[in-house]
């Protein structure tokens, strides 16, 4: 039988819950154990797809194609779980469903209310997600306890664990100690106040972990667990890392956490697992041999969560090479107005991830063209390979007015271009090529050596595609299609031979990095980045 964790946050958002729920999925899959991860979201959007990356950060995309929070990504950066179009549900998607039910007439004449109606539809959400073979399912619930939108989560957790044995369940709360400088004290009086709320529902918590800048010290300990009602040794630390969130699990392990679960939840016994690798990868992080300044182009700039796993990659990358990766984030619109040379001379490599709208696009072509003709390696991910493809248009196939239908409806050359198939779908989202595709290399290219495979499976979430019209030209000026959709005929990896590094790719391969297996992609531009002979000419524009 399946056990369930459930982990709930309070006091403030941003507290790192999904990272603790990941690092908790990890020391439970180092006692041998199988998890399977699942977010749960109180807003009322079906799914983040439509949100901007300000308001909600990164759009993370599974395999099967969902576009979901971003806390799966460090469910798979940290975990082996499956995660799949269950592994999200916001309160959209579960409304969405009663509705539709109500519709069609399942609820048979019946009032159609929170309790039981979408409370049952949550529950079935959570049971939905269990792999098979699962030993332990891990739920996170978003949002903050004391919100209203939460409440039903809440409840649902509560009835399913109300039909369980005491021992199939676990609740960890995680809370905020905040430090107050002025009187030196750390305050356990926030956490009191969020626990009671979680009482008040039905829930007692069963483990706190509790964030603080500052060791916690006995006594708050001891105060904690008389207020809070939980035992003294539940009642767990998780202080600030020093330099890096992969950090996270060990410290927990340190302080005994996934045994303490273990034993509530009478699961087996498992010898302590030293994670010698992960423990290796640590120190490297933490020395490395060299540093490597790259430049991230991109709209979304001022906020760090909106290219996670992008930036994430390059650490992977950067641990594979022995190196720090220093980032340059530059705005892509700052690019437009300050010229390239002045925002991107001095960097060893130039990343342009991907995007939609136009604002900041010029930018991102201009960088690119800095990257191709000054020999800077150069990365593109979709958006990102798409500015490669019309920059090389208008730069060196002479085609001036050469662009993306997204950006130019009327284009007398749209070499990026809407697929005719596309063409009648309306709902936004609904049109979009998404999750994972085959990708088949092309023998002696740089992505095939980098990937050292003939076959690729790589993630999607984009509208438009290369324009196959064109697609000799390029070839013939120097611009190699490496890559391709077989199936679709669809051009997914572009690269230019005569140059340091310089890929672009239409999918998001930073979706399938590791710390432990950085993406082979990332990992060769940071390796080119490192050694590339760049050009010493002086900046061009
Ligand atoms: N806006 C582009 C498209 O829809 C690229 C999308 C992306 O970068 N994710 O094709």
């Amino acid at each position: 039988m399946v056990k369930h964790i459930f982990i709930t946050g309070g006091v403030v958002s941003s507290l790192g819950k999904g990272l603790t729920s990941a690092a908790i999925g990890m020391l439970l899959e180092n006692r041998g154990l199988r998890v399977s991860m699942q977010k749960l979201d109180p807003y009322i959007n079906v799914d983040p797809g439509t949100m901007s990356p300000y308001q909600h950060g990164e759009v993370y995309v599974t395999d099967d194609g969902a576009e979901t929070d971003l806390d799966l990504g460090h469910y798979e950066r940290f975990t082996h779980a499956k995660l799949t179009k269950h592994s999200n549900y916001t309160t959209g998607k579960i409304y969405s469903e009663v509705i539709r039910k109500e519709r069609k007439g399942d609820y048979l004449g019946r009032t159609v209310q929170v309790i039981p109606h979408i409370t049952d539809e949550i529950r079935n959400a959570i049971l939905n997600a269990v792999a098979p073979d699962t030993d332990v399912a891990i739920c996170e619930i978003g949002g903050t306890v004391g919100d209203i939108e939460s409440l039903p989560f809440l409840e649902a957790v509560r009835q399913l664990a109300l039909a369980r044995e005491f021992d199939d369940c676990l609740f960890v709360h995680l809370t905020l100690l905040p430090y107050l400088k002025a009187s030196g004290e750390m305050k356990t009086k926030p956490t009191q106040q969020s626990v009671s709320k979680l009482r008040e529902i039905g829930v007692q918590p069963h483990i706190l972990i509790c964030r603080t800048e500052k060791p916690l010290m006995e006594e708050m300990r001891e105060k904690i667990s008389l207020f809070c009602n939980v035992p003294k040794r539940c009642v767990i630390e998780e202080r600030d890392v020093d330099f890096s969130i992969y950090e996270v699990p060990v410290n927990l392990q340190h302080q005994g956490l996934d045994a303490l679960i273990a034993e509530k939840l009478r699961l087996p016994a498992a010898p302590k697992n030293e994670n010698y690798e992960w423990r290796e990868m640590l120190e490297k992080i933490r020395t490395p041999k060299t540093t490597t300044e790259i430049a991230v182009v991109g709209k979304y700039i001022q906020l760090n969560d909106a290219y996670k796993s992008i930036y994430e990659s390059l650490t992977h990358a950067g641990v594979a090479n022995d190196a720090k990766i220093k980032l340059r984030k530059i705005a892509a619109e700052d690019v437009e107005t300050l010229g390239a040379a002045q925002t991107l001379a001095g960097v060893r490599g130039i990343l342009v991830p991907g995007g939609f709208g136009d604002r900041g696009v010029l930018g991102k072509i201009l960088a690119t063209r800095y990257a191709r003709e000054n020999r800077i390696p150069f990365l593109g991910l979709c958006l990102g390979m798409q500015c490669a493809v019309i920059e090389f248009a208008r730069n060196v196939l002479n085609i001036p007015r050469a662009h993306s239908s997204e950006f130019d409806t009327r284009t007398p050359d749209p070499v990026i271009d809407f697929m005719e198939e596309q063409r009648n779908m309306s709902d936004k989202g609904g049109n979009m090529r998404l999750g994972a595709y085959l990708c088949t290399l092309k023998n002696g290219t740089r992505a095939h050596a980098a990937y050292d495979a003939a076959e690729v499976w790589e993630r999607h979430r984009h509208r438009y595609e290369f324009n196959n019209k064109y697609r000799e030209r390029f070839e013939q000026a120097g611009m190699v299609v490496s890559g391709v959709n077989v199936e679709r005929n669809l051009v997914e990896v572009v690269e230019i031979p005569d140059h340091p590094f310089f890929i672009g790719v239409q999918f998001h391969p930073e979706f399938k990095s590791r710390p432990l297996e950085p993406h082979p992609l990332f990992r060769e531009f940071v390796r080119a980045s490192i050694s590339a002979e760049m050009s010493l000419q002086p900046a061009i524009h």
